[in-house]
């Protein structure tokens, strides 16, 4: 089969949809993997290691449109790819085609078919696909927290871990699926007291047997959320209720329970976020102060370190890739009901019920 990896052309978008190694164990099954020059220069991948891995270059995207039957990416087609795009043709990478009238209609109009990322499922009803990018940014919330912390950035002087003498910064996360147990590791290794609030009993009885005493694990109630609030220098929103907005557990008013120069790392602010007072920020500039508390509320987290997510974006995606590739898509399918379920846009019809009720479109 020919494999295609363009360059991404989304606005900052350094990540790339197959790494060298990727298209190593393609080649070694027997197909034909085509990169877009420059394709991983984002990140440090040089167009050599590529070639070294067995790719063949390929210097206008327009090539790969035309020539390859399987399309690997990171970020949904822009417009400009959309047009190229043709029937017979299988798209695999996040689309995210709900809040996405334009896109859908364009790639409906392609006759392309089209696989998401974002709604491939696994058997313990997760969403394996998007974890990668979760587990990312659950990290980074607390590498982004510390920093905003400091002094400088207008957070309250506090060291995560604190020194021996001095208390170490409290951090409270709200939610613990992946991206707040992830945060909640990455704050307990700097040495942070840690305490981690869910709704979900069994989730919390699953953490406590993970990590004992160095996690303190609440009920999510306004009353638990109220009381650690005022004790709290670093708050991670991490809820999901899938398909919904995120709930707003912290209102405008609880602010005032915050001590100033506090900070909020709204992570959830994809799904409008869990803070009353949360807004969309950037990488450029990525907070800003309500009520003597800083807000950080970058939608896209995982970009600013497009190496790491790079690969584990690939780690999780090539195991399909594969599947596509060796079977075909509709024998992988037939054969995966959860990679079926990615199935977005087939031959000019919606085919995932949730696009298709967004957009009043008949299945
Ligand atoms: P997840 O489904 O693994 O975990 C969500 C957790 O929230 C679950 O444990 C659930 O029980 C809990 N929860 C739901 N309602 C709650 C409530 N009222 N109180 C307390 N806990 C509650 O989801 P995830 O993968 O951890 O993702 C969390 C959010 O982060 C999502 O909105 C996701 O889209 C977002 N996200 C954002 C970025 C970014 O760059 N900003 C990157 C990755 C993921």
């Amino acid at each position: 089969m020919f494999i295609g990896v363009p360059r991404e052309i989304k606005n900052h978008e350094y990540r790339v949809g197959l790494t060298p190694g990727g298209v190593k164990e393609l080649v070694l099954d027997g197909h034909q993997v085509w990169v877009e020059c420059g394709a991983g220069a984002g990140i440090g991948l040089a167009d050599a290691e590529y070639v070294t891995a067995g790719a063949k270059l390929v210097a206008d995207a327009r090539e790969i449109y035309a020539k390859c039957d399987l399309i690997i990416k990171v970020k949904e087609p822009q417009s400009h790819e959309c047009q190229q795009l043709r029937a017979g043709q299988v798209l695999f990478t996040y689309l995210h085609l709900a809040p996405d009238l334009a896109q859908t209609q364009s790639l409906l109009a392609s006759g392309c078919t089209a696989i998401a990322y974002e709604t491939v499922t696994d058997h313990k009803g997760g969403l394996p696909l998007l974890a990668p990018m979760s587990e990312v940014a659950g990290r980074m919330a607390i590498q982004a927290g510390a920093h905003c912390l400091e002094k400088a950035q207008g957070g309250r002087g506090v060291l995560l871990g604190g020194v021996p003498g001095v208390s170490p910064a409290r951090v409270l996360v709200l939610g613990g699926g992946v991206v707040g147990v992830n945060a909640a590791r990455m704050a307990m290794g700097l040495g942070a007291d840690v305490t981690l609030v869910d709704s979900s009993l069994t989730r919390l009885k699953e953490l406590d047997a993970l990590y004992g005493p160095n996690l303190k694990t609440l009920y999510s109630t306004v009353d638990n959320i109220e009381r650690e609030l005022s004790r709290s220098e670093l708050v991670i929103g991490a809820v999901l209720i899938p398909g919904a907005a995120a709930p707003k557990l912290v209102t405008k008013q609880m602010l005032a329970l915050m001590p100033k120069g506090a900070v909020m790392v709204d992570v959830a602010i994809d799904q409008g976020g869990c803070f009353e007072t949360s807004r969309v920020t950037t990488h450029q500039d990525p907070t800003y102060v309500v009520d003597g508390v800083v807000h950080y509320c970058v939608a896209n987290m995982p970009g600013a370190v497009a190496y790491t997510s790079t690969f584990a974006l690939t780690n999780a995606t090539l195991p399909y890739v594969k599947a596509l590739a060796n079977l075909g898509w509709q024998q992988a399918l037939r054969q995966d009901a959860h990679l079926a379920q990615g199935l977005n846009v087939h031959q000019g019809l919606v085919i995932c019920p949730a696009v298709a009720e967004a957009h009043h479109l008949d299945l």
